[in-house]
């Protein structure tokens, strides 16, 4: 079935699609072609407005937050719309974010992956009992927080939304999502699908497209928003940290990264090299726990470069619809630029490997290509090592000793995520304990599963999405006592 885009130019408040009260519109830019390909609401104040008022309505008039087995039944019932939607929606991944056909299929399968498991969670939620005396009993009650605000990036926009909704409404909220200006078409066609499905009472499910700095920053400071959820940039998770203080707001933020690979002497690297090469290389190195450090030992560094360089410039880079494309664009002009300019800093800080450049001739001249990067010989206090960069850059540093690693490692503001690659078991558990960060892969990279819990350490965020502690960041704990 063909999605239709006619709804991509309103927004979704209290079950309606309604135009936007200014009138104005997002372009969406294809970045592999830069043809337009869609438009949608540039919202204002009264839109956002309007949405929280209809998420704080429905919260209060529905059975919604009492009735587990509907929202149960709602999350199933999205989950195989989207299913049924997934490779039309995967087209409009692609087009919008630039990403290769085969990572949105990855994308929306790990979508539709965790819709089924908060659908399940759903029924599960339950707090407990005791009793402190022989005349008193206590009930610890899970409750849902109430009107939750979800603002989400462009880099991977349809899991990093469903990542935060479906727990959010698993646990008994109404939701308001912002997704990102960049990314607005694929959320609008996933939020479409909410329509049809009639256990979901008008109202709980809201999307307001539009500016961050405008409807990001009402739903951090409207009090009628309970909750707030983001994901993204972690100057911008700061900014909202400040803002929210004022009102006691819950918090959840999801932000930045610079996760390391580990190689030791031992490491097997005929599994290591193409892991490190997918995880800084997948969407254009656009992606929060992209492997985007290598930090090996010295007895390997230079068959460790050596081999990265083969793979790096092995990457077909093209328009991600191609079915054969392994790396596409980035996002937009402004992040190509960005990008170039840390690999002018890395000439400067480092030496450089392969790449660098702008990819440009034949099928290149439309669109933000860039040639898969390496640096070598990256010293920690570098731009190169410290920033993030959101591109198809990694960095390689050398080690000798353990202890350096796990220095290097934990030697930025970053902790989300970080692979080891070692045969010796004990070496790894103890590496492991010590690096400080969320994630941490021994012989493998980017494993995520709904049930299992992701997060960051120091700068990379506060609180933690997916599993059983994903579903907690959307309740309030309430201690309900009778004397008997
Ligand atoms: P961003 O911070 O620029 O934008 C993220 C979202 O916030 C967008 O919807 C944007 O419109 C909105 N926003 C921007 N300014 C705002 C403001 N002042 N008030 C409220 N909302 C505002 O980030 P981005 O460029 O879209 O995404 C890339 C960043 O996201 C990277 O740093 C990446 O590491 C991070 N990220 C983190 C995770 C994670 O799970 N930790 C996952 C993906 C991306």
């Amino acid at each position: 079935m063909q999605v239709k885009t006619d709804f991509f130019k309103k927004n979704y408040i209290a079950g309606q699609w309604i135009e936007s009260s200014t009138g104005e519109m997002i372009i969406s830019i294809n970045p592999a072609t830069e043809q337009i390909i869609g438009s949608s609401p540039k919202s204002g104040l009264e839109d956002i407005r309007l949405a929280i008022d209809s998420a704080a309505h429905a919260f209060q008039a529905t059975d919604w937050r009492y009735n587990s087995a509907k929202r149960s039944e709602a999350l199933m019932r999205w989950a195989a719309k989207l299913n049924e939607e997934k490779e039309s929606i995967a087209k409009i991944l692609t087009m919008e974010n630039g990403k290769t056909i085969r990572e949105s299929r990855i994308e929306l399968t790990a979508c539709i992956d965790t819709l089924k498991y908060y659908a399940g969670m759903a029924r599960s939620l339950f707090g407990r009992s005791i009793t402190p005396s022989a005349e008193s009993y206590s009930i610890i009650d899970k409750e849902p927080i109430g009107v939750v605000g979800i603002i989400s990036p462009w880099n991977w926009p349809a899991m990093l939304m469903i990542r935060e909704v479906a727990p959010a409404l698993a646990a008994g909220n109404a939701v308001i999502l912002k997704p990102a200006s960049q990314t607005p078409l694929t959320s609008l066609t996933i939020v479409k699908l909410v329509d049809e499905v009639e256990e979901f009472p008008a109202g709980i499910v809201n999307m307001v497209t539009g500016p961050g700095a405008l409807i990001g920053n009402e739903l951090t400071i409207n009090p009628k928003v309970d909750a707030l959820s983001f994901t993204g940039d972690t100057n911008t998770g700061k900014q909202l940290m400040k803002q929210a203080a004022d009102k006691v707001k819950k918090l959840a933020l999801e932000l930045g990264g610079k996760s390391p690979h580990i190689l030791f002497p031992d490491a097997n690297l005929k599994k290591a090299i193409p892991n490190i090469t997918h995880s800084i290389f997948i969407t254009a190195g656009q992606m929060c726990f992209a492997g985007t450090r290598v930090i090996v030992h010295e007895s390997i560094h230079k068959e460790v470069v050596e081999a990265l360089r083969q793979q790096a410039e092995r990457l077909k880079v093209g328009n991600g619809l191609e079915e054969s494309t392994d790396m596409g664009p980035v996002i937009s002009e402004k992040q190509l630029k960005k990008v170039l300019e840390y690999c002018d800093i890395g000439r400067e800080e480092a030496k450089l490997v392969t790449g660098g450049n702008r990819l440009r001739g034949g099928e290149y001249d439309q669109g933000f290509y860039l040639q898969p990067t390496i640096f070598d010989e990256v010293p920690i206090e570098s731009r190169l090592a410290q920033e993030e960069i959101f591109g198809p850059v990694l960095a390689v540093q050398v080690f000798k000793e353990e202890e350096e690693a796990i220095a290097l490692a934990n030697g930025t503001i970053f902790g989300l995520a970080a692979g080891i690659w070692t045969n010796d078991v004990n070496r790894a558990i103890r590496v492991a304990r010590k690096v400080k960060a969320g994630t941490v892969w021994i012989n493998t990279y980017n494993k995520n599963y709904p049930q299992t819990e992701f997060g960051g350490y120091k700068e990379s965020g506060l609180g933690r999405t997916r599993g059983i502690e994903g579903l907690m960041e959307y309740t309030e704990t309430k201690h309900i006592n009778i004397q008997i």
